[in-house]
């Protein structure tokens, strides 16, 4: 087994979000759909599940954009947080 394939610096859940999520405003929220056509999102980053419902191993909070377009679970929040210099505002339901 080689390490040849990790870069250092480079974190597996990676891949291009800085194009859209750079220095964006999030805010911490329930999960709530975004068209009534979806019944769940994935984070932007590891593709955890957020659902209404309550399933196994899905999120029901977590930060997203403010149209509640983009969602972020809080582990990848708090790992990128500083990498991509993320604005919090509190939300106005809650
Ligand atoms: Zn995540």
């Amino acid at each position: 087994m080689s390490n040849e394939n990790s870069k250092p610096g480079q974190d597996w859940r990676l891949m291009g979000q800085e194009n859209y999520l750079k220095s964006v405003t999030l805010s911490w929220r329930k999960y709530a759909r975004y068209s009534e056509k979806w019944d769940q999102d994935h984070c932007e980053f590891c593709s955890a599940k957020f659902m209404v419902e309550d399933y196994p191993d899905v999120l029901h909070e977590g930060y997203c954009t403010e149209n509640q377009y983009r969602w972020i679970c809080q582990k990848c929040f708090e790992d990128f947080k500083e990498q991509f210099d993320w604005k919090v505002i509190k939300s106005k339901d809650g």
